[in-house]
């Protein structure tokens, strides 16, 4: 029930004629009909085409599309359903896909496809979708609400974003974590969210050690595995040894060069190890010890390891290797691989 099929593209098209019998060129007329749907009947403009050899009608079945279309569309208007256009402005408006959206709204998966192609939802889903479509807000929450439905963290991230806009909302993506995690994630090819959560560890850590300050507010657990950065943990765990995709290249025009650096530098001295060789260097570093304290290797804790801790443990390893620039980041990684 497209309607892009008709017009221009089809004065080029032949169709049989079974008057002729044979392809010709047809004309389209339009005129007021009436035709029964669901019990009422319904005027609609119709249109009919007709042989430019004899005259006679002719079957076109992207008109007939059409016209149902038309029709369907006069039922639409009388008894408030939601129009094709409106259903079809949903995915766009939001950035999700047509399963997806299905998901979010607690239905059958191929529910909203059958809407899009032209299926006609009943009164209760044309209601459910205008309140999608005219309500950013009203989608957001279920967007947050119902985020394990889409089972796809990118879907999610995607979609977030052009809700963010739209409501001219911070993002959550315009935090500094979310940023770097953005960062690393379009920079390294094969990052699971374990080395991910190393790397915040170490681009945390390192900063301070360079440039005095800490690059973001976020506090890390001590877990079993490690430090951990626990929204970050919850938003990629479920790639489990998997590499995380990226949703893309972060907007990083307004990013100071030395935080850039420092990026760089652990992309290329750390990210190159595996999560679990990662976990071995900071297993026998302090912070993560400090904080365990003598809990048993497998209990698991939500004890925070203070920024401070990292801020001077990393800012005693520039000093013992004689760092001077971020890439002396290369000397202690070595090391420390030299050593398991
Ligand atoms: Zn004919």
């Amino acid at each position: 029930m497209s309607s892009e099929k008709g017009g221009i593209t089809m004065t080029n098209r032949f169709v049989f004629c079974p008057e002729c019998r044979q392809d010709v060129k047809f004309s389209v007329k339009e005129k007021t009909d009436s035709a029964k749907l669901k019990g009422e009947v319904f005027e609609f403009s119709a249109k009919t085409a007709f042989c430019d050899e004899c005259g006679g009608e002719v079957y076109v079945p992207e008109i007939e599309d059409e016209n149902l279309k038309a029709l369907y569309d006069k039922y639409r208007q009388k008894h408030g359903i939601i129009s094709l256009e409106d259903i079809r402005a949903i995915p766009e408006k939001y950035n999700i896909g047509k399963r997806p959206l299905s998901l979010l709204l607690g239905w059958g998966e191929q529910t909203f496809s059958r809407y899009y192609d032209g299926d006609m939802p009943s009164k209760q889903y044309s209601e459910i979708l205008k309140r999608v479509l005219n309500e950013p807000s009203y989608y957001l929450e279920l967007l947050e609400n119902r985020k394990d439905n889409l089972k796809s963290e990118k879907a999610f991230e995607k979609s977030k974003a052009a809700i963010a806009s739209l409501l001219n909302i911070p993002s959550v993506k315009q935090s500094k974590l979310n940023l770097v995690v953005e960062y690393l994630l379009s920079r390294c090819q094969d990052i699971t969210h374990l080395s991910l959560q190393k790397a915040l560890y170490y681009v945390q850590g390192f900063y301070k050690a360079f440039f005095g300050s800490f690059l973001f507010e976020e506090d890390c657990e001590a877990w079993v595995h490690g430090p951990v950065y626990r929204d970050i943990y919850r938003r990629y765990s479920g790639f489990c040894y998997n590499t995380i995709d990226s949703i893309g290249d972060p907007d990083i025009s307004l990013m100071p060069a030395e935080e850039k650096v420092l990026l760089d530098s652990v992309i290329r001295h750390i990210c190159c190890y595996s999560g679990k060789t990662l976990e071995s260097f900071t297993h026998v570093e302090t912070p993560w010890i400090s904080i365990r304290g003598n809990l048993p290797a497998e209990a698991s804790t939500n004890r925070v390891i203070p920024k401070q801790i990292i801020g001077e443990y990393f800012t005693s390893v520039k000093d013992k290797y004689r760092m001077l620039t971020p890439a002396n980041i290369k000397d202690y990684a070595q090391d420390m691989f030299s050593k398991i």
